[in-house]
């Protein structure tokens, strides 16, 4: 869509919005400036991503009023499974769809391409194998983990019996601490995988301590799917007995969820996503989620995948040499946690302050955490976006010192 130098490559969406304003003036006007805001901006926003323009003109194609419901099954059973007529192109569409992505991972697990979310992918996931009041084993808010791992004010913490493995000193996952909980509470599912986590998770430990202790292992790997399918980070499959995963963060697809899942709990999650959680598939979203898989199936997201991660690298050293205090010293994924804990200001207060010069990134709790989720002493940076759009080492480098010359400026006012 754009480059580096914010160049708009763009054959689809400029007409687009000019199209829109024809119908809706204020809306294409809203949508111009929310794109002229992302195309002028440095996007450092961990969770965020610039998807293709095949993948924009799949998810507002004409399949976006079809209904599905139901599942096409065509192959497994030789009958499609929908309650409406018409499927037929939806059909293949959608097992196109799952194996794309099975090739993707390279795993024989069953996929569910229909969670519009990652939060309702890990909605039918836990109601596949859980009933209410059972015990899952996670990672808090406060230490990387997502609101559906637990958090209070989510389903999961309402819904289900939360316990939680916390990190060390430095901000590692403490596998001593998972086994330890993982013994003493024996919960019926073990989590892992975050939104705030930098580095990379030990699968096979926890495979093995949920083997041990006869829970179910499940990981949320939304954030570092794209790494996963590039082969920059070890994979779960094989490890996990269910996979999530969101299909917009590094993975640069349209926003949605998938689930993987050991082929025999296919059926428990079907029925949890169709008919328990949702109803008709968005069959525009599940194209968008096929144009993604083949675009990760390339030579071309191999290397996007390794550039992000060594851009990461690049970035965050930067930040440590000029004094920095990065949770757990480094990173080995897309993102890290600065800690402002020592500063005389939030995280919200530099998000802020960043936004106002063009650099957005969000603010985020930090281990051993003081001040609210709302104020926060600290920011969580990611490379995915601007990697998209072209950036090296060097460009990663020259943004921290911008980011430390407006820290300079709140500390000498403060
Ligand atoms: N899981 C993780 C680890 C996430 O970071 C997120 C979103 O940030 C989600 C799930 C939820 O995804 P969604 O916003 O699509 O519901």
């Amino acid at each position: 869509m754009f480059n580096k130098d914010a160049t708009d490559n763009s054959t689809y969406n400029v007409e687009n919005y000019e199209f829109i304003k024809k119908t809706s003036p204020i809306v294409g006007s809203l949508i111009e400036q929310e794109y002229n805001r992302q195309k002028n901006n440095i996007e450092l926003i961990a969770s965020e991503n610039y998807c293709s323009e095949a993948v924009l003109a799949a998810c507002g194609s004409c399949l976006s009023w079809k209904y599905a419901e139901g599942y096409p099954y065509v192959r497994t059973s030789g009958n499609t499974s929908r309650y409406y007529g018409g499927t037929k192109f939806v059909d293949e569409l959608e097992e196109y769809c799952c194996d794309t992505w099975r090739k993707v991972f390279n795993t024989d697990y069953h996929v569910n391409v229909q969670p519009h979310s990652g939060s309702q992918a890990n909605f039918a996931a836990y109601k596949a194998i859980l009933n209410p009041g059972d015990t899952i084993l996670s990672l808090t808010l406060d230490n990387g983990g997502h609101l559906t791992h637990g958090s209070s004010v989510n389903f999961s913490g309402k819904l289900y019996n939360m316990a939680f493995y916390d990190v060390d000193e430095k901000g590692f996952i403490d596998m001593e601490d998972v086994r330890r909980k993982a013994l003493e509470i024996k919960p019926k599912l073990i989590l892992t995988g975050a939104s705030a986590y930098s580095r990379i998770i030990d699968f096979p430990k926890f495979a093995e301590i949920a083997k041990e202790v006869g829970a179910y292992f499940m990981v949320d790997m939304a954030h570092i799917a794209g790494l996963v399918a590039g082969g920059v980070h070890p994979s779960p499959f094989g490890y996990a007995d269910i996979v999530t995963t969101t299909t917009h963060k590094t993975l640069r697809g349209p926003r949605g969820g998938l689930i993987f899942a050991r082929p025999e709990l296919a059926k428990k999650i079907d029925s949890a996503v169709f008919p328990y959680a949702q109803g008709g598939p968005l069959e525009h979203v599940i194209a968008g989620k096929a144009v993604c898989a083949e675009e990760a199936l390339t030579p071309e997201y191999k290397e996007y995948t390794k550039q992000v991660v060594a851009n990461c690298a690049a970035f965050c050293d930067e930040f440590i040499k000029m004094g920095y205090n990065v949770v757990t010293g480094g990173t080995d994924n897309h993102l890290f946690l600065l800690d402002l804990s020592e500063f005389p200001f939030s995280g919200k207060d530099l998000q802020d302050r960043l936004d106002e010069v063009g650099i957005t990134l969000n603010k985020n709790c930090v281990p051993n955490e003081k001040r609210s989720p709302k104020e926060t002493s600290g920011v969580r940076i990611g490379t995915a976006p601007m990697t998209t759009r072209g950036y090296k080492e060097d460009d990663f480098r020259e943004v921290a010192r911008k980011i430390d010359a407006v820290v300079k400026e709140m500390v000498e006012e403060a």
